[in-house]
């Protein structure tokens, strides 16, 4: 394969670049003879006539064949799309169309006998490949890249580069027509077509995702309407077995008052002594059959309350509570029992000022409830403290004890009706775990709520919580 040097020092290069002349328009044009550049494209330089061959002794052929040269050559020059340049086999500039310098922005002036190496980058330049692409279009007849080419102004454009060498007609190496066409505009519009089919293919993924989540969001919104639907099943059943209940508790209730109120007419008679004289034995087991009595009734009393509340049957009757006259009237009631268990009570903060807005009556029955639970669980010689005070729009009211405390795992428990903490069911005398579950459905009925703190062997706190009055 041929070795290039390339360079524009080569004579038919200098003498190429000397042949130029300037038109009347100012443009520069090739001047002398066109055969010479035969075989090449664009201006052409008379120092391309490589082997200088004579004409044919047709003078008819050969004017023919200069007009269709000088057609050529000038619908290249103007083929305003492309950069044709042709080169000696030295590599130096023989002919600069107009592409050439729209594309570039040197003028045929500027380059004609130049090297093409100019319009190579300096790292093709350092990697010698203008010798590489000339060789290559030797060996195979063409050679095709796509490469960085140089401008005038030092920038750098894309570009599609063809090279082929042309031969004189006794197959001497004539030179090479180098075609340059700037892709600049058609990267940026395919870089463009790229973004924009980027931005396309996120719209679409974005909008795949949307409806994704819709549809998510819908078998969401449908699980939670069947989840609805269920539980509103669940509810009419519950109020329905609620109802039942309560028809069952009101029905037994009644069945089991009647029979109880004449066992205790009874056990009244025969402790008046309207049947005889009873004997001490007797008078003993007639108490306990009254005291049996009295329990089943309170039993059945309760059942009757909390069924009635929990079916909203309770009436309310709300006024402005003075929370401090209803914990004197319950310590009054109360003060035998306390004293009889030797316990200390002190009233702390409860001062006239905090007034609830409350159903007096129930209010009552809550703290009864709460203070005899702290005197029936505190050991004698404990302390009984009362603490109240309104923050906001709600009144609280707490009855401190230092009895055995509740474990923490039963706490939630305790307001469960029947639940009993530390003893066995049948105790009659000493209540069926309902006093708060009724309690807490009573203050909850009122807008409150009742609540415990406790800590076994320390003691307990029971909070009731009441909206305030204005
Ligand atoms: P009862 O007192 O009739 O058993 P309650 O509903 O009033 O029913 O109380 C439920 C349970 O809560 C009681 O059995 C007891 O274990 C526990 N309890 C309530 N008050 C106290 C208290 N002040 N100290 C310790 N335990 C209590």
């Amino acid at each position: 394969m041929a070795r290039f040097s390339l360079g524009s020092s080569d004579e038919t290069g200098v003498r190429a670049a000397e042949r130029h002349v300037r038109g009347q328009d100012g443009r520069e044009r090739v001047g002398g003879n066109r055969e010479a550049g035969r075989g090449f494209v664009g201006r052409v330089s008379k120092g391309a006539a490589h082997g200088g061959r004579h004409a044919s002794n047709n003078r008819e052929r050969t004017a023919r064949t200069r007009r269709a040269q000088d057609l050529v050559c000038q619908f290249i020059e103007h083929l305003a799309e492309l950069a044709i340049i042709a080169v000696d086999p030295r590599a130096a500039i023989l002919s600069w169309n107009q592409g050439a310098e729209r594309d570039t922005g040197f003028t045929a002036a500027e380059m004609i006998g130049e090297p093409m190496t100019r319009l190579y980058t300096p790292q093709d330049l350092a990697n010698n490949a203008p010798a590489r692409d000339l060789e290559q279009a030797m060996s195979v007849g063409h050679f095709e890249t796509a490469a960085w080419r140089m401008r005038k102004d030092g920038s750098q454009y894309w570009a599609r580069v063809v090279v082929t060498p042309l031969y004189e007609q006794d197959h001497a190496l004539a030179g090479f027509g180098v075609v340059v066409q700037d892709l600049t505009t058609q990267r940026d519009m395919e870089r463009q077509q790229y973004e924009h089919a980027l931005q396309l293919s996120a719209r679409d993924a974005a909008r795949a995702e949307a409806e994704r989540r819709a549809n998510d969001l819908s078998d969401l919104v449908q699980q939670i309407s069947a989840q609805a639907t269920e539980l509103d099943r669940r509810r009419i059943e519950a109020d329905s077995a609620n109802r039942t209940k309560s028809d069952f508790l009101a029905v037994m209730s009644h069945e089991l008052l009647t029979p109880l109120n004449a066992i205790g007419g009874y056990a009244s008679l025969l402790a008046m002594g309207l049947r005889g004289p009873l004997t001490p034995e007797q008078r003993g087991d007639v108490d306990r059959i009254r005291g049996s009595q009295l329990h089943l009734i309170g039993l059945i009393n309760d059942l009757l309350n909390l069924s009635r509340i929990e079916a909203g049957h309770v009436p309310f009757s709300v006024d402005d509570v003075v929370v401090s006259d209803v914990v004197r009237e319950v310590t009054d009631t109360m003060a035998p029992q306390v004293l009889a268990r030797h316990l200390v009570e002190e009233r702390v903060e409860c001062t006239d000022g905090v007034v609830a807005r409350a159903d007096r009556a129930k209010v009552e029955q809550i703290l009864l409830n709460l203070l005899s639970n702290a005197v029936k669980y505190t050991p004698p010689g404990g302390h009984l403290t009362w603490t109240c005070s309104a923050v906001g729009d709600r009144v609280r009211l707490t009855i401190r004890d230092t009895g055995r405390g509740i474990p923490a795992d039963r706490l939630a428990d305790i307001f469960e009706p029947f639940v009993q903490v530390g003893r066995g069911f049948a105790r009659p005398d000493e209540g069926a775990g309902l006093g708060l579950a009724i309690s807490r459905d009573l203050a909850r009925a009122m807008g409150g709520d009742l609540t415990v703190e406790s800590a076994p062997s320390v003691g307990s706190a029971f909070t009731l919580d009441l909206p305030r009055a204005r």
